[in-house]
């Protein structure tokens, strides 16, 4: 399935949550979650109730949305989260939280995950001293990811590190903003998670 394209704010109003795709604006009262609360499109204004596949259906997509994964690779990480030791739900959001574009956004040196994922895709990024372009890249506990020599001085790195800094980070990665790196301390745990997200209803959806 084609990456989306689309108005990614209309991703937030279809899940009627924020979804923080798009940076400061997110935090901003032109959030369109805020603006427009109700679903995108001819009748977004209509139908509320929704049927039980219809409630998995969104879980997925708000997981799927939140995360920026597309529809296979999202189909991929659950099945290895089903073969792995534990709760499935809980080992997908593990999976999902452990992708690099998503530390790098947690970590504050990005905006957005979408910013995340542009950046380590232009080689700005290294983990444990070696660059690594690929957003998917799994990180495991112990690991250091850190950005490269050549873009630290750059503008818009201070920029983003600027505006982001003060932001809290999970407990689960140590930053240090001097060396402008993060270290992955351990795998987080459901409870160190925070996503929109019901993995319950994920699990019920694959497995119908
Ligand atoms: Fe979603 Fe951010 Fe757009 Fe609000 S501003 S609708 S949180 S992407």
């Amino acid at each position: 399935m084609a990456r989306y394209t689309g108005a990614v704010c209309r991703q937030c109003r279809r899940e009627g949550q924020k979804l923080f795709l798009k940076g400061e604006r997110c935090y901003s009262d032109k959030c369109s979650v805020g603006v427009r609360a109700y679903a995108p499109g001819q009748h977004g204004q209509g139908r509320k109730k929704s049927s039980e596949y219809g409630l998995q259906l969104r879980a997925k997509q708000t997981a799927r949305r939140f995360y920026g994964v597309q529809e296979n690779q999202f189909h991929h990480y659950f099945e290895i989260a089903e073969r792995k030791q534990g709760v499935t739900g809980d080992n997908l959001l593990q999976i999902l939280e452990s992708r690099l574009d998503n530390v790098v956004y947690r970590a504050r040196f990005a905006s957005s995950r979408a910013e995340a994922r542009q950046l380590v895709g232009h080689g700005h990024f290294e983990v444990n001293g070696k660059r690594v372009d690929i957003a998917s890249y799994l990180l495991k506990a112990g690991e250091v990811v850190s950005i490269c020599e050549k873009s630290r001085g750059s503008e818009k790195f201070k920029a983003i590190v600027e505006a982001n800094g003060a932001k809290p980070v999970p407990a689960w990665m140590d930053v240090d903003r001097e060396k402008l790196s993060v270290k992955v301390l351990n795998l987080p745990n459901r409870e160190q998670i925070e996503a929109p997200v019901d993995e319950q209803l994920i699990v019920e959806y694959y497995s119908r």
